[in-house]
């Protein structure tokens, strides 16, 4: 920041100059740190970004941060689930001690989180689209957030700033191009232009039930997407969550999930489109079904299904595409940090699943990709394990914020600079609580080193082992078996230690096979 000083050099000569004055070293170095804009979706996995697996979709858009920047192949999460994952990201804690373990809570905004600390220091801060943490959103200048998981037609969004909430207000559109318009729009006109911010780019897609826009509703009609090898997987050789829980593809998509239903919310123009698409094909394979076999149907639905992910994901590529081009057009790329993540992996009919939850690798990874021109280099790959715990730290790294002692992840800005430090993590410890819950699957915690991968589930006190390097699709559980007896006693106590790291509560919570107590009839209490 420069700035204009009229001195007045003696009243007799009755003339003022002006002199250009130097900013102060604080405002050179306000105006160095970078700004950060951080783009999110919800269950985005690898499998459906080209820059990690070209084989069902390009993003090229998404692949440019990549390009430009660096692929972290091994970003795995603390808690595969949405809510909690976004707790994780606000808080850099693990769940037990952000208070966020499943998508029931409620986040608690009075605590420490990094986009306060951002705002303290002098960031401006926002963020527009998906929120998902019922809360209102606290630490920002501006919110522009969808109510719950949001529809993808038609979104009513909350608007506020700093935990207040002015406004609903009800869109008109596809809610993927909705929020990238908002996030336009708070780029070019709303931000203060003297102070370096950071901007919460934050998708409702690719979240079920993965209504496509109107643009791409009959795209990939033409084409055949590949199964994966695991999609007939019949959960042997392993513990029973595997076999009990309910998210396949064969068994557990609804009629809606499918598109047998047309969305309520759509208007009439939209509905037009919507069942100009969906109708024929609908119609085409009721026709077909009678003289289907099971596995063709279990196909149809399989293709039916990634289809309209991918198709999702298409509109998310294109909405990055112009938060891009806006920061190159605008002079901002080159000081702009721009961070791609989702909350957690997912299945595409790996093992036969859709949804995420569990410790194995498609649910527990999830993409990373950095640029940062002039520190990261454009194409380098980063195999190290890191985290979403890792991200407040990071974020407020780069903002040259010293990192609290009290958050447990830790930055990546090394990373970046290509010099992993040498004590940096070579084991990851993970924690799913949602059960009872949709999908129904059991708790587990667990260990990896990214060799091996160590899961409890403990309610049901079961345990898996898997070798990753022999077995990468974790079809087959180890533990126990001969030969690997000091690997299963190696990551038992690597668990524990990274229990005690973290402060990992004791779980008190009782067996599900224990039949919950009987309502008494209540009692009139006395006065
Ligand atoms: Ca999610």
């Amino acid at each position: 920041m420069r700035f204009t000083l009229v001195v007045m050099l003696g009243l007799s000569f009755g003339l003022g100059l002006i002199v250009e004055v130097p900013a102060s070293a604080a405002d050179e170095a306000e105006a160095k740190r970078p700004n950060i804009v951080f783009i999110f979706t919800d269950d985005h996995c690898e499998q459906a970004l080209s820059a990690y697996d070209p084989s069902r979709i390009t993003t090229p858009n998404l692949d440019r941060i990549a390009n430009e920047g660096m692929k972290f192949t091994r970003c795995y999460v603390t808690n595969s689930i949405c809510g909690p994952s976004r707790a994780v990201i606000q808080t850099g804690k693990h769940s037990h001690l952000n208070g966020f373990i499943h998508n029931g809570n409620n986040f608690d905004g009075s605590q420490q989180t990094f986009p306060k600390l951002l705002q303290k220091s002098g960031y401006q801060t926002a963020v527009i689209g998906k929120w998902h943490l019922k809360s209102t959103p606290r630490g920002f200048d501006h919110f522009d957030v969808l109510i719950g998981q949001g529809p993808y037609y038609n979104p009513p969004m909350r608007r506020g700033s700093n935990g207040e909430l002015k406004k609903t207000i009800k869109h008109t559109g596809y809610t993927t191009d909705i929020i990238t318009d908002l996030a336009l729009d708070w780029l070019k006109d709303q931000r203060d232009a003297d102070k370096p911010f950071m901007l919460m780019y934050q998708h409702k897609a690719p979240h079920r039930n993965w209504q496509p826009g109107p643009k791409y509703l009959n795209w990939l009609d033409d084409v055949t997407i590949s199964e994966p090898e695991t999609l007939w997987d019949d959960y042997a050789n392993r513990a029973s969550p595997a076999s009990n829980q309910t998210m396949t593809i064969k068994n557990h998509l609804s009629a809606f999930d499918l598109k047998f239903t047309t969305p309520g919310n759509l208007t009439p123009e939209q509905k037009s489109l919507w069942n100009a698409a969906y109708g024929p094909k609908n119609a085409a394979y009721q026709k077909a079904k009678g003289d289907m076999s099971k596995k063709e149907i279990v196909q149809w639905k399989y293709q039916r299904y990634v289809k309209d992910y991918l198709r999702c994901v298409k509109s998310v590529d294109d909405g990055v595409g112009r938060i891009l081009d806006y920061l190159d057009q605008n002079n901002l790329a080159d000081n702009t940090v721009v961070i791609y993540s989702s909350d957690q992996g997912w299945y595409l009919g790996e093992h036969g699943w859709y949804d995420k939850r569990w410790m194995y690798e498609e649910s527990l990874k999830t993409p990373l990709l950095v640029r940062y021109p002039g520190v990261v280099k454009a194409k380098s790959v980063n195999d190290d394990i890191v985290s979403n715990l890792d991200f407040a730290e990071t974020f407020l790294d780069l903002a040259g914020i010293e990192v609290p002692e009290d958050m447990q992840g830790h930055s990546l800005v090394p990373l970046f600079k290509g010099s992993t430090p040498k004590d940096w993590r070579q084991s990851f410890y993970y924690h799913y609580y949602e059960f009872p819950g949709a999908h129904s699957v059991a708790r587990h915690y667990g260990v990896t080193n990214g060799h091996h991968k160590l899961i409890h589930y403990y309610q049901l006190d079961e345990w898996e082992l898997f070798d990753l390097k022999k077995d990468p699709n974790e079809l087959k559980s180890v533990y126990g078996a001969n030969g690997y007896k000091q690997v299963q006693v190696d990551l038992l106590t690597e668990l524990r230690r990274l229990q005690r790291h973290y402060k990992v509560p004791e779980d008190t919570t009782p067996l599900p096979s224990k039949k919950p107590a009987r309502k008494q009839p209540k009692k009139a209490v006395p006065k």
